[in-house]
């Protein structure tokens, strides 16, 4: 009876964005002994070819969200600013140079914020706090913006 041989499983998207499933088998390839480095050699193969590993994504299968780069600079440190809804459905602009920490719950690095799709529309909605009067805590302490 032949032994059951080891085995690795790839999961990955190729170029063309299709998720394929690749398994080899110690001994698939006669001049690779063992499966670690059989593993690595068609890691770098796929690597080379420009293949993506594939995302597992729990529950619900949303795929994580590419950032959206509103194309303005953040007036800070001239970091990239994105676009991002918040939980209340607010626009709102931030610094790709900004960390937020959730064992700690604090943020660190740039604490850049616009509260818009991007920092025209920001102007734009500031302008209309300030004709309303409403200025938000936010706003008081930041009066650059
Ligand atoms: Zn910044």
């Amino acid at each position: 009876m032949e032994e059951p041989k080891n085995s690795a499983t790839f999961s990955m998207t190729t170029l063309g964005g299709f998720n394929v499933l690749f398994t080899i088998r110690e001994g698939d390839i006669k001049a690779t002994k063992d499966l670690v480095s059989l593993v690595v050699a068609v890691d770098k193969h796929f690597t080379e070819v420009g293949f993506k590993p594939q995302v597992k994504s729990f529950g619900g299968g949303f795929p994580k969200k590419e950032k959206e780069y509103t194309g303005d600079i953040c007036p800070k440190d001239s970091g990239r600013l994105y676009h991002m809804v918040t939980k209340t459905g607010k626009d709102m602009c931030k610094c790709e140079n900004s960390k937020y920490d959730f064992t700690t719950k604090t943020s660190s690095g740039c604490d850049f914020i616009a509260w818009g799709k991007n920092l025209e529309d920001a102007k734009v909605q500031k302008a209309k706090w300030n004709a309303s009067k409403t200025v938000t805590a936010f706003e008081a302490d930041n009066p650059n913006f």
